[in-house]
């Protein structure tokens, strides 16, 4: 071809549908009178556009989308733009020309197409866009709610980014057969039926904030990765992370009430900073090539961590510098694509060039990790040291730092660090600002007791403190803990927590910090401290150390447990929190809540009385666990009939629950036969039945025995393989156990997943330690709390 001339390309392409989850793929689904009917449908993020059609499949190569479909004339069919005209098929009366309007400059992977036979509802937002909520006949009932939400996020996105909504409509559909949560296709979205669908009094709070996060997630996406799109995947973290956090924004708008961003901490902040402080995590900003490298960077670090560090910069600019850096980087680089240093370069346009982004930001993006913050006091003067060095969940693990790949900026993170004291002060400095200096010295009221820092968890770092300032701390707590805001709190427990795990705290710490949770009525330290102590259980469940975590557990939740009881009412944060309680305090054995779940599943399976939206989870769970056959088979039947998804994933989960071996056997090999569960839900069956510790060993096995059959489920089979496996093997705390482990992996090729796998491994060793070093502490700790409640009592 010669330079400067431009050719027209005519190719002839055949595919056939495949039954795979990505490319262009055909998914089933059975109506109300059982009938099977199917559908077609796309997913092409990162690189399966080219399955579907010959293109060059990179987010860089934009283009202008021309799309016709000749399908049959009992079928719909959408895709990015409105549809311009259908017309008859000539020679075939029972086939319809379906032609689209041409679509705006986009990448390849974010074109789709669907042909289906759903139902439609519409609502206009102010500024005329049509948006749409698409889905199966028997299920557009469940779809109101999510018309309402994308109705008003897409009105507060077009103020927040200062730019109307770029294309005349925003259709959302529902797929019975769907691999991710959803798809951010420009103009039509598609999510997994749970992610959309939302039925009142059947869905539980949760359900229903999932379905606002989810649609607040994509909406996001049509401006923020769609209209302006990361030049190549290394920077994929621009559009999830940024997305993960908008999600979160979005929503509280719509919902006040419902405290979003003090659950961003625990639903992004956290497992971020739990991924990160291993050696095989990765930084943000990574070089890939293979798709199978691209898939694999579709992780915590690229969502959560990204999701973090843009809350932390915003806390560090001020809401309205970040919005208006937002706004200029979207408005400079609308319909083309981007690298991280033009939304570093429009922030520090939007703050007067008074502030140094890119140089502070680079250390959260160019390497892995984050800091451990270390307040120090010299003597008892009010002169205070602040040190960071980086945190590492495996810490001194025998040779695991030998190899740790070189840095850019040493392992040093230019940090804004808050703190506040309990004389009321509040402060931040900016620690590594200059020649990434290690440490500052700060001078202080003398008065001061103790020092509290990362102020609402806002930073993503990790704080010490001298053994007397954690004393102080939790009397603190103990006497008033509302000097703390909940996510503070929130913060103090998962700090205590996670040092004790890295070997930097002695396990009394935690223990007696979490004392204070008697008195706690918040959600999120709620959540928090009941993570951590799930997992010591797990991994403490084969000596004593389980019961006495459960003993421990049934003695924190008994009052909160009395003060919120088992009736549906409250703020949509205390309904949260009564499932995150009850069904703590059913797995910790607490009689009383064990006996009433028995009671209501009983009324529910002999009576067909009506269970609480927030209690089914744990009530199936209950009723399977306790129960025998009958219960199972009668859950499953339950599963396979209704038509509503939320209940449908209750159902599923809770089949993962009983004790049985030969019934949870029975249940794995069921993920073998798509017609009793379907593709995209084995990995969760695999993954919750690994979470029963009775199910444990016999889901490691079904997976390894059934390797090549999983490998072949999946579109990109190894990610997805390298992902379960990850999922399956975390709470393994025996080194019998990790040799295995380590054995198969050695035959295995898990391409993309290796990470996952790498990452689960160093979790065993350090669960191995944990179990050696401190499971005698554990028990010796928690049975001194008890006993002295009981001795009371
Ligand atoms: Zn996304």
């Amino acid at each position: 071809m010669k330079p400067g001339k431009t050719y027209s390309i005519r190719l002839k392409f055949m595919y056939n549908l495949t039954e795979g989850l990505d490319g262009f793929y055909l998914s089933t689904y059975k109506d109300k009178d059982g009938q099977v009917r199917t559908l077609a449908t796309t997913h092409f993020e990162p690189t399966s556009a080219r399955k579907a059609f010959p293109c060059f499949d990179e987010p860089q190569l934009k283009a202008k989308f021309l799309i016709t479909i000749t399908h049959s004339r009992s079928l719909q069919s959408f895709s990015n733009m409105p549809k311009k005209e259908e017309s008859d098929v000539r020679g075939k009366n029972d086939q319809v020309r379906s032609e689209f309007m041409e679509s705006l400059e986009m990448s390849t992977y974010l074109v789709a197409f669907v042909v289906c036979d759903f139902d439609i509802i519409e609502k206009k937002t102010d500024s005329n866009v049509t948006i749409r909520v698409i889905a199966a006949h028997d299920k557009i009932s469940q779809a109101k709610f999510a018309l309402d939400q994308a109705v008003q996020i897409t009105q507060n996105y077009e103020r927040y980014f200062g730019i109307p909504f770029p294309l005349p409509k925003q259709d959302l559909i529902a797929i019975p057969d769907f691999e991710a949560g959803a798809m951010e296709n420009w103009g039509l979205i598609t999510y997994r039926e749970t992610a959309l669908l939302n039925e009142e009094g059947v869905s539980s709070s949760l359900d229903t904030q999932w379905v606002a996060v989810v649609i607040a997630h994509e909406l996001a996406h049509q401006w923020f990765g769609n209209l302006v799109t990361m030049q190549w995947w290394n920077d994929l973290w621009l559009n999830e992370g940024f997305a993960s956090w908008m999600e979160y924004k979005g929503v509280d708008e719509v919902e006040p009430d419902w405290k979003m961003m003090d659950q961003f901490w625990i639903n992004e902040v956290e497992p971020a900073l739990d991924l990160d402080s291993l050696q095989s995590s990765h930084p943000i900003s990574v070089q890939v090539q293979e798709p199978s490298e691209i898939s694999a960077l579709f992780d915590y670090i690229s969502y959560r961590k990204g999701a973090s560090i843009i809350h932390m910069l915003e806390q560090f600019l001020g809401e309205e510098h970040l919005r208006k850096g937002l706004e200029i980087y979207l408005k400079k680089n609308k319909f083309k694509n981007t690298v991280t240093k033009d939304l570093w370069n429009a922030c520090t346009e939007a703050t007067n060039n008074t502030k140094d982004v890119m140089g502070m930001m680079n250390t959260w993006t160019l390497q892995m990790g984050y800091p451990l913050i270390i307040f120090s006091r010299i003597g008892n003067s009010s002169v205070w040291n602040i040190t960071q060095s980086r945190f590492l969940l495996a810490g001194q693990l025998n040779g695991t730092n030998s190899s740790l790949p070189a840095s850019p900026y040493n392992y040093k993170w230019n940090v804004p660090v808050s703190f506040k004291t309990n004389l009321g002060h509040s402060r931040e400095i900016l620690l590594g600002s200059k020649d990434n200096d290690t440490s500052k010295v700060v001078t202080l009221d003398e008065k001061i007791k103790w020092i509290k820092g990362n102020t609402d968890g806002v930073g993503f770092y990790r704080v010490n403190y001298p053994t007397q300032i954690w004393t102080m701390l939790i009397n603190q707590l103990n006497t008033d803990l509302s000097v703390f805001s909940g996510a503070d709190r929130a913060q103090l427990i998962d700090d205590a927590f996670s040092l004790c795990m890295a070997g930097l705290l002695p396990v009394s710490v935690p223990v007696s910090l979490s004392t204070y949770l008697v008195k706690e009525t918040d959600l999120v330290p709620w959540k928090i401290a009941l993570r951590h102590l799930k997992s010591w259980k797990a991994l403490l469940s084969d000596g004593p150390g389980g019961s006495a975590v459960d003993a421990f557990i049934s003695f924190l939740v008994e009052n909160i447990y009395k003060k919120l009881g088992w009736f549906e009412a409250g703020t949509h944060e205390q309904r949260l929190l009564r499932t995150v309680v009850l069904s703590a305090a059913v797995d910790a054995g607490l009689k009383d809540a064990v006996d009433r779940s028995k009671q209501i599943f009983t009324d529910v399976m002999d009576n067909q009385s009506k269970i609480s939206s927030e209690l089914q989870g744990f009530v199936y769970c209950t009723g399977v666990r306790e129960g025998g056959e009958e219960e199972w088979n009668w859950i499953f039947k339950k599963y396979i009939s209704t038509n509503i998804p939320a209940e449908k994933s209750h159902f599923l989960k809770a089949l993962a629950c009983s004790k049985d071996i030969f019934t949870l056997q029975r249940f794995l090999d069921k993920t073998l036969d798509k017609s009793q569960i379907r593709h995209q839900d084995v990995k969760s069956v695999l993954t919750s039945t690994a979470m029963n510790p009775a199910g444990t060993l016999l889901a490691w096995r079904q997976y390894r025995k059934f390797w090549d059959r999983y490998n072949k489920m999946f579109g990109d089979g190894m990610t997805n393989m390298g992902n379960i496996g990850a999922g399956i093997i975390s709470t393994f705390s025996s080194s019998f156990d990790l040799e295995q482990v380590e054995d198969f992996f050695e035959k295995h090729e898990t391409g993309g997943g290796k990470r996952a796998i790498d990452q689960a491994v160093e979790k065993i060793k350090v669960n191995i330690r944990f179990v050696e070093l401190s499971a005698e502490s554990v028990v010796g700790e928690v049975n001194i709390i008890v006993n002295r409640r009981k001795n009371l009592a």
